[in-house]
């Protein structure tokens, strides 16, 4: 009989799943043996991690997107839109709706529908929105607005946690210092603040590190303070301990969550995240056990770090979790947690050298002592080009 993986989502870690499985088996996909499916809303793949650069210009739209279909292996069944836009997801059933009111079935479902940024959570926030978070259209708004900045206060506020890559807020007040520094040359007419919402910025080496950084750089950090409200006609911010902050310019990073059918389907645990074993990532929520359903990416548990390293690792351990039932020889993979965040701490200029480095860990490994260097910002450059033939494909 005919077995059927079903993956929701073909973002980083969907195609990653996808690409290797489809590369895994060939044979019995040949044979109509097995059959991969993979659903998306739109046919569009863009690589997110690129927007933190667009206010630089530092990445082209070409460079951080994709038609899904040169990424995804012609051996997978693959629908994009009306066709690939999940509407709910039934587990006892084992059954998935579309927009489209066609329905499919599976014996082992993938879901990587990431998360995507709530701006109505924090009362206020869209009266005054420039984020870099959202949509490429919104990162080349910042674009305009660091471009036309000519003094007054910065705020760069994260309003709370978990956020996908919680280090691109960080590495985007390191370049805004450094392009404000080096290119605009008005760094001393500017306050640059970093606010975040807990007390420390990473664990433990990641966040000594970028303290001593922003402390050389003169960037202010205040932290603790969760967003509540934005007063956009008196420029102030409120925290939910009744802080306050004022600013001239504000940059946020809104609040996140799962994607909403998730969350109408049942499927979302007390914090609101798809709910999975740490290690196995399979289904562990309100709508019970299930060991066919493998959870990875942005919207997993809230308490794994949400990177494209830790879903492109995650996704490595499904898939080899997938071959292994799929085999029948009882074998698990554990996910390590293996995950990183990578930094940047000075743009290339014609003033200074580009400096960067890739920190990684794994849950019961953080990460070492580190600094950033010229060739940890040509890696981290040089990244988004193998991503879409490398990564993507699942070739590591
Ligand atoms: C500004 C920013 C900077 C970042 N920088 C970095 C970085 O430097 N390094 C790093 O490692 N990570 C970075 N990340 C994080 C990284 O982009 C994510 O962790 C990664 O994309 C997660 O992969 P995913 O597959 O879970 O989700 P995604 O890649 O977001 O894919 C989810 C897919 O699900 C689809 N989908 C959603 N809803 C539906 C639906 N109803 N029906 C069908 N399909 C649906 C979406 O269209 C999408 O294609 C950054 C993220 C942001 C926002």
């Amino acid at each position: 009989m005919k077995e059927k993986v079903l993956i929701l989502g073909a973002g980083y870690a969907g195609s990653v799943v996808a690409n290797i499985l489809a590369r895994e088996f060939r044979n019995k996909i040949a044979k109509d043996e097995l059959e991969v499916t993979i659903l998306d809303k739109n046919d569009i793949n863009i690589n997110q991690g690129g927007f933190t650069f667009i206010p630089f210009e530092l990445y082209t739209p070409e460079d951080i997107t994709r038609p899904r279909k040169k990424l995804i292996s012609p051996r997978v069944k693959a629908f994009f839109g009306a066709d690939g836009e999940v509407t709910a997801v039934n587990l006892q059933n084992k059954e998935v709706a579309v927009k489209s009111n066609k329905k499919y079935s599976y014996d082992y479902l993938v879901i990587a529908m990431g998360c995507r940024a709530d701006v109505n959570a924090v009362p206020g926030l869209t009266d005054d929105l420039n984020t870099f978070y959202t949509s490429m259209e919104d990162a080349f708004k910042v674009r305009d607005l660091v471009k036309n900045l000519n003094n007054g206060k910065v705020v760069v506020s994260v309003a709370s946690m978990p956020v996908p890559c919680p280090g691109a807020p960080v590495k985007f007040t390191f370049m805004l210092d450094s392009y404000l520094r080096n290119v605009k040359k008005i760094r001393d007419d500017v306050q640059l603040t970093l606010v975040w919402p807990m007390e420390p910025i990473g664990p433990p080496e990641f966040n000594k590190f970028v303290t001593s950084q922003f402390e050389e750089k003169g960037v202010e950090v205040i932290r603790n303070f969760p967003l509540a409200n934005v007063d956009a006609a008196n420029k102030e911010l409120t925290s939910k301990n009744g802080d306050k902050i004022n600013y001239d310019t504000l940059i946020t990073v809104p609040p996140h969550k799962a994607p909403q059918i998730l969350i109408d389907s049942g499927l979302t645990d007390e914090k609101g995240w798809i709910g999975a074993d740490k290690s196995t990532l399979q289904y562990r929520g309100p709508a019970g056990n299930y060991d066919n359903v493998y959870v990875l990416g942005d919207l997993g548990p809230a308490d794994i770090l949400k990177t494209g390293i830790g879903a492109h690792y995650q996704a490595i351990a499904v898939s080899q979790s997938l071959k292994n039932d799929i085999y029948g020889n009882g074998i698990q993979t554990p996910y390590e947690g293996e995950t990183g965040c990578p930094l940047v701490t000075e743009l290339e200029t014609p003033a200074t050298p580009g400096k960067g480095y890739i920190a990684t860990w794994k849950y019961a490994k953080p990460p070492e002592a580190f600094s950033t260097t010229k060739m940890g910002w040509f890696l981290y450059r040089m990244y988004y080009h193998i991503h879409w033939d490398i990564s993507v494909k699942g070739l590591f």
